[in-house]
């Protein structure tokens, strides 16, 4: 998944507005950057992604940062929104792509990516429900400001240009 993870950061930000956007938006992201942290220190596992997208792995990926969150940013109530993200990451790469579950375990994901069209539909109704709870949290008088759709629209246009670059290659390197 690519755009939608976004999607639902602006959808936690829209349920709890104290938890900063770019913070939910690095959750939604954590097992990717953790991919590529590894990948860049040349640490290369089998299956790909064991120690990022695998069950055990982002259980401990979701708790690190939600008590990393709970105390840097003194917000108990908002930790359980911040793993919920986390956890949503793999999720959402279970539909899109293939992922370990866990170490000899089988790999499972629907891999929408080989048919990104279908990726496209999937991935643009997550941003748009996300961008529809974020949307809803502002005050009505700036609910249709130009920003609020250009965000929607730049979204839509990021996950469209990876989908067509899905479309000629397998996937997007991480590093
Ligand atoms: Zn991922």
């Amino acid at each position: 998944m690519y755009a939608g993870h976004v999607g639902v950061a602006l959808g936690a930000h829209g349920i709890r507005k104290a938890i900063p956007l770019w913070l939910l938006i690095i959750a939604s992201q954590l097992p990717d950057w953790t991919d590529a942290a590894f990948c860049l220190a040349g640490v290369r596992t089998s299956p790909e992604g064991l120690l990022s997208h695998s069950i055990p792995a982002v259980a401990v990926l979701a708790l690190i940062a939600a008590l990393s969150y709970a105390i840097l940013l003194r917000d108990p109530a908002g930790m359980l929104l911040v793993a919920i993200v986390v956890l949503s990451h793999v999720a959402g790469d279970y539909l899109t792509g293939l992922k370990p579950t866990w170490s000899g375990g089988p790999m499972i994901g629907l891999m929408l990516y080989r048919r990104p069209s279908i990726d496209f539909i999937f991935e643009a109704g997550v941003i748009l429900a996300g961008w529809m709870l974020y949307r809803r949290s502002l005050p009505p008088e700036r609910r249709s400001r130009e920003p609020v759709f250009t965000l929607l629209g730049a979204l839509l246009v990021i996950q469209a240009g990876a989908d067509v670059v899905l479309s000629f290659t397998t996937g997007l390197r991480k590093c």
